[in-house]
Parts: structure tokens; C-alpha cells; sequence
């Protein structure tokens, strides 16, 4: 998902870093006394995000999606499949489905099963004869109007808009929701089909068109003034990246050929007609960005699924191999397209490697965020590079740790540091190891152990650790599981240098410092008790801070030295 939108313009980012490269202000990090708490779980949320054993009983492998719509607005109607193979015998599984949304009928194996609804959840009787190890199938007959978007795809849901000869223009988004918001599945992060069918009837106006995950694999006629549109994904997807976009769309063709295997991979663009030309000449940055990304991640996920990018009525999503487009063809002050490439870089952070629960969310969305800072590094250079890096760390919080508890499924948009402090910490990361050949070796490795595997962060620093041959548990106590940024506290007395850590465990004494005292740089590892160093330099009355250093703020104290 991408970022709230920022009233900070570029202009004054760049003004702001030129100007205060000094202490305190270039430095500031916000640090609240009181930390942020999480909402009050309903009832409703408490049986969508928890593992328990009538969810990990038993392992999707297919959905297949066969649905009607545009024939009444924000209307949805038809059958879902849902093929699991039983990993333990429970009597009872849970699905998920919004409870707006009404169960004709259910079958288990073609026999109708008892169900019970209670708030989002559909608990499903199985049948006595299902054992351990066995592939079962339910069908759920369904129909309703589905949520609409409050602020998609932050507060996700249906997108309905008018548009067009065919009059319709719509799409659905709901990763902080759930895909229960518009179709029955099992609603665990941590379980993705292997492959997924969508078949989509729609009234049959020549200009309605509807494009999913995948590839097309068929439009048919149906006698009754209806056609059908029948998408394949042929790989692990997540379902929050399941998608539809309804409208008028007109499709343009392009091929990238793989820097690594020179395999070629169909690009389609799907765009309103009126955009097409704009559109044309504006997506031609993709093919730069695929290649860096390809360069510095590995393999593009997706071959035979091609990549795509869809014009759609709200800003942003990264659906898999159908990423939401609806930036207004519209580059930033950086000469790019933002939703692009945030969007082009969860194809390998979020749907390639995907965090087994929200808590770890930063896996997606701190990488993402950080593969835009490098394709700045490696188009623009170093110092557009840390000037991207500032314009995020400005909007670091510090009101919850980076990651969040498990089985709450929280994930909040007020709440960025998942974004710009995950990002963050991958450059923090970077200036510690000071061994970019590591660094990157570590990334890639990162995305290739993980390709279509769910994961939590312990997963990454344990290959952080692996490659680096040291334990950099330290580091991610710190920047990970505790809120607070660490402050170094300072004071100068005399030709003296005074300084000690605050918010910091005490094992946070490995973290190298560079200071500038404008004579050179000198490099500090400071502790929780306090320290002192003899500056040369009897000019030296200032001190800076890199540009090119970890996360952590300063905080003059005229204390310390008593204290
Ligand atoms: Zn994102």
C-alpha cells in the first residue's frame, strides 16, 4: 500500500536539507513520552486476525472466483471454491466473509454442510468422512452489496465510480480489511493459494471490459446478453491482492526482457481510453524501474503472469501482477512516478516475500519504501539519495515499535514508521555493516530464500547475522522492537566532548557514531553511561551530523556532566 499523501513539497525538502545540515534541526526526531496505543479490538477483529486451530487445521491451495457483476452498483453474486488439503481433523473450520454479505448455500465435497455465522467469520461443519492429509472442497453460494471504500485503499472496500460510455468505473481494495470484504476465504495473511481462477460475467456492453491477476485466458458469450471473463493466476498470491477494475478500458502492449534470464514478460497497460496516448509515453519508466529492481532484487516474480498496471479510480495498490494505478500520469520533483515505483517494488516485497502477520508489515513496506531511495541512488546519485532518505525521516514517529504485536492484524495509516522507519532501518543497517557488497548480497538472498514463502523478522536477522558473521541482535532490539529513536545526549566542557545514549538497552554500545566537528570526522561508540572525548581542533565549537549515518536524534543536555 502506499503512503498518505504529503503537503511537504519537494522544493522545500531539498531547501530545508541545504540549510540545516546543523545539529538540532537536521537531527530533530520526534520521541513522545506517551507511546501509541492500538485500537480496542472488536469481536469482529479479534476472529479475523487470530490463529487458532479452526484456521491452521487446514491449508488453501485454489480459489476459484466465479462472479457476476455491473449489473446493480456495488453488487456482487456468485460462487467461490475453496480447495484445502486437512493438515489435523477439527470438526469445525473457519472462513471468512463479511457479514453484510448473505450465504445462499455451502457445500463441503458437494454435500450442503451446516454453517454458523458470527460477526466475520463462518464457521463450517465438515463432514465426518474428511480425514488427516486428505484435499477437500467447499463452495460458498453468496451475494450482496459490498462495503464501500471510505478512503481506498488506506480504509479499503468497493471503489464505484461513473464513467465512460459504459457508465462504470470501479475496483475493490482491502489489505487492511480483509478480502472476507467482498469474497469468502480463509482470511490468514499466512495462507496463500497456490493458483487462483477469477471468472467475471458482466452485462455485455461492447466497451466493459473487466481485467484481474494474471493473465486472460478467455472471453466468452453467454446466449442471455452476458459475457464471461475468465482470469488465471499461476502463481502464490495473497488475497488482498485479489482484485477486479470495471470499466471502459483500452489495453496497451509493451515486452520487457529479463536482465537476468532474458526471458520476456508481456507489459500491459489498461487505461481509459482518453488516457491512452498520456499513458503511452508516461509508463515507458517501468522497463528502467524492472530492470533495477531485477538488478538489485533478483528475478522478476512473475513471468508467465506478465506485469501490469491498471488505471483505477482510487490512488494506489500493489495487486499482484495488476498493480492499481491512479496517479494522474504525474511525475514528482525526483522525475518519477512514486506510485510506480513503490507499487513495481512490492511485486518482490509483499507478494514475492510476504510478512506472515501485519505486525511485520515493515518487510513490505519499509523494503518498499527503501527500494525507491536506491533506485534514486543508482539514477540521481548519493546526494539525491540522502535527500530522499531526510524527506522520509521527517516523517518518522516513533510512537509504536517498527514491529507491532502479533495477531491483531493492525495496520494503520495515521501510523507511517512502518514506511519511512523501515526504511530507515534498512539504511541504518547499511551504514553499520559499511560493506555494500554485503549489504545487497544480504537483500537479494533475502528475496531468494523467501520467493513465495510468509515470514517474520526474526527471518531477517537471522540471515543478517549468517552473512555477516556477527550478531546484530543489538541493532534490532533497538530499531525494531522498541519505539523510542536512541538520542545521544551531549555537552561540551572546555576542549571536552560529553556524551551518553538515552533510550537505548544497554547493549546498544556497538553502534559506531560518526560525529563531524568540522575539522574531520572522528567515530564514537557511545554507551548508557556517560563519555568523554578530547577535540583537537581548538576552532571545532559545533558539531554535525552526516548525512549518510543510522537513525538517532541529539539532544543538548547541560546536565550531563554532573548528573
Ligand atoms: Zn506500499
Amino acid at each position: 500500500m502506499i503512503r498518505v499523501k504529503k503537503i511537504i513539497t519537494g522544493f522545500f525538502i531539498l531547501l530545508l536539507y541545504q540549510q540545516c545540515s546543523l545539529v538540532g534541526i537536521h537531527t530533530h526526531v520526534q520521541n513522545p513520552k506517551k507511546p501509541g496505543t492500538y485500537p480496542k479490538q472488536t469481536r469482529a477483529q479479534m476472529l479475523l486476525a487470530r490463529q487458532t486451530p479452526r484456521r491452521t487445521c487446514y491449508d488453501v491451495n485454489y480459489y476459484r472466483l466465479n462472479l457476476q457483476l455491473g449489473f446493480k452498483k456495488k453488487f456482487i453474486s456468485g460462487e467461490v471454491l475453496i480447495r484445502s488439503v486437512l493438515r489435523n481433523r477439527e470438526d469445525t473450520i473457519q472462513l471468512d466473509l463479511y457479514k453484510n454479505l448473505q450465504i445462499n448455500a455451502l457445500r463441503c465435497n458437494n454435500e450442503l454442510v451446516p454453517y454458523r455465522r458470527d460477526e466475520g467469520a463462518v464457521f463450517v461443519k465438515l463432514p465426518g468422512n474428511i480425514t488427516t492429509g486428505e484435499t477437500f472442497s467447499i463452495v460458498v453460494y453468496y451475494e450482496g452489496t459490498v462495503t464501500q471504500a471510505r478512503r481506498p485503499p488506506w480504509n479499503g472496500g468497493i471503489t464505484w465510480k461513473k464513467a465512460g460510455r459504459s457508465g462504470v468505473w470501479a475496483g475493490v481494495s482491502c489489505e487492511s480489511e480483509g478480502a472476507g470484504i467482498w469474497w469468502p476465504n480463509k482470511d490468514d495473511v499466512a495462507d496463500e493459494a497456490d493458483s487462483v481462477d477469477l471468472l467475471f460475467t458482466l452485462p455485455d456492453k461492447p466497451t466493459l471490459n473487466v481485467v484481474s491477476n494474471g493473465v486472460l485466458k478467455q472471453t466468452a458469450q453467454n446466449p442471455d446478453n452476458t459475457k464471461t471473463l475468465s482470469w488465471h493466476v499461476s502463481y502464490p498470491i495473497n488475497n488482498y491482492n485479489l482484485t477486479f477494475y470495471l470499466g471502459d478500458y483500452q489495453l496497451i502492449t509493451d515486452t520487457f526482457v529479463s536482465s537476468q534470464n532474458k526471458t520476456q514478460i508481456p507489459l500491459s497497460y489498461y487505461v481509459l481510453p482518453k488516457h491512452s496516448s498520456i499513458a503511452k509515453n508516461h509508463f515507458q519508466q517501468v522497463k528502467q524501474q524492472l530492470t533495477f529492481y531485477e538488478r538489485v532484487f533478483g528475478d522478476y516474480p512473475w513471468p508467465r503472469d506478465g506485469y501490469k498496471l491498471v488505471e483505477s479510480p482510487f490512488e494506489g495498490m500493489e495487486h499482484q501482477t495488476a498493480i492499481a494505478y491512479g496517479s494522474k500520469f504525474k511525475n514528482s520533483v525526483f522525475g518519477l512516478d512514486y506510485i510506480i515505483l513503490h507499487e513495481t517494488a512490492h511485486e518482490w516485497w509483499g507478494n514475492s516475500v510476504t510478512a506472515a502477520d501485519l505486525s511485520d508489515v515493515w518487510l513490505q513496506e519499509g523494503f518498499a519504501t527503501y527500494a525507491e531511495a536506491l533506485y534514486i541512488e543508482a539514477t540521481q546519485g548519493q546526494q539525491a539519495y540522502l535527500t530522499y532518505m531526510y524527506w522520509q525521516r521527517l516523517s518518522i514517529k516513533n510512537k509504536r515499535p517498527v514491529v507491532r504485536p502479533r495477531g491483531i492484524r493492525y495496520f494503520s495509516t495515521q501510523d507511517e514508521d512502518v514506511y519511512n522507519k523501515g526504511s530507515w532501518v534498512l539504511h541504518s543497517l547499511r551504514n553499520t555493516i559499511k560493506n555494500d557488497s554485503v549489504f545487497f548480497d544480504i537483500l537479494k538472498t533475502f528475496r531468494k530464500e523467501n520467493h513465495l514463502k510468509q515470514i517474520f523478522s526474526e527471518n531477517f536477522i537471522e540471515l543478517v547475522n549468517k552473512k555477516t558473521g556477527r550478531d546484530y541482535d543489538w541493532f534490532f532490539r533497538q530499531y525494531l522492537y522498541r519505539r523510542e529513536a536512541p538520542m545521544l545526549e551531549y555537552y561540551w566542557v572546555g576542549e571536552y566532548f560529553y556524551y551518553k545514549w538515552k533510550d537505548t538497552g544497554v547493549d546498544f554500545n556497538k553502534l559506531p557514531v560518526e560525529l563531524d566537528f568540522g575539522s574531520g570526522r572522528k567515530t564514537v561508540y557511545p554507551d548508557v553511561f556517560l563519555q568523554k572525548l578530547k577535540v583537537d581542533d581548538p576552532t571545532a565549537t559545533g558539531m554535525y551530523f552526516p548525512g549518510d549515518a543510522t537513525y538517532f536524534g541529539f539532544v543538548k543536555n547541560p546536565h550531563l556532566v554532573d548528573e
